[in-house]
């Protein structure tokens, strides 16, 4: 795939939890590996379901060698001079700094692979998600299915103690029992949703 002779571009993998998103970030770095392509896999600080500098899917697929980052801009100083392939997973956990660094990349020459999820367990868009799937060349939206269903699940449904979480609930909850499962738009329920969402990114893009 070669969008550009100079050779870089952007691509995204998105869609809810266990839609296979690290799997196929994973996928696609392997191919490169048997193109002989030199590759450098990064991953936010936040994310630490697995230890430190391992990034796994949740079917089992890992690989040991991630550089865990604390912020998007970090990446740079980190990248080697004679990478060709720039893999991220988790990217919805950086800031928006992200964009610029995965433009910049590709611009270098460089392909991006960005995998993350692109809404929040309320159903909205995830942080620097919107901007990354504008600026890609390539967007994959992965499914899951829907736990109640069956059907395709675009939604990451959040339960406390076993029931949905609320609209209001804060992103980290300490007590109880958290889980996910993967929903179809009807089986999603966040109690307390406002009609009117949240203001959405692209109004304070309209302030700047
Ligand atoms: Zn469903």
């Amino acid at each position: 795939m070669h969008f550009q002779s100079g050779g870089g571009w952007i691509e995204l993998i998105c869609g809810s939890m266990f839609s296979g998103k690290t799997e196929e970030l994973l996928r696609r770095v392997r191919r490169s590996e048997i193109a002989r392509r030199r590759i450098q896999l990064f991953k936010p600080q936040v994310d630490i379901r697995y230890g430190r500098e391992q990034v796994a899917s949740h079917n089992g697929v890992s690989r040991g060698d991630a550089i865990i980052l604390e912020s998007a801009a970090l990446l740079l100083d980190q990248l080697q001079s004679d990478t060709e392939v720039v893999a991220v997973d988790e990217v919805q956990f950086f800031d928006d700094a992200i964009t610029t660094v995965c433009q910049e990349l590709a611009d270098r020459g460089k392909r991006v692979i960005a995998a993350g999820l692109d809404q929040d367990f309320r159903g909205e868009p995830f942080g620097p998600i919107p901007l990354l799937m504008s600026l890609a060349e390539r967007v994959d939206k992965l499914h899951a299915i829907c736990v109640r269903c069956g059907a395709s699940a675009t939604r990451t449904q959040r339960l406390i103690d076993g029931l949905p979480a609320r609209y209001d609930d804060p992103v980290i909850f300490v007590g109880g029992s958290e889980s996910y499962e993967a929903r179809c738009r009807d089986c999603h329920d966040v109690p307390g949703r406002p009609l009117i969402p949240a203001p959405a990114p692209l109004l304070d893009y309209a302030r700047t």
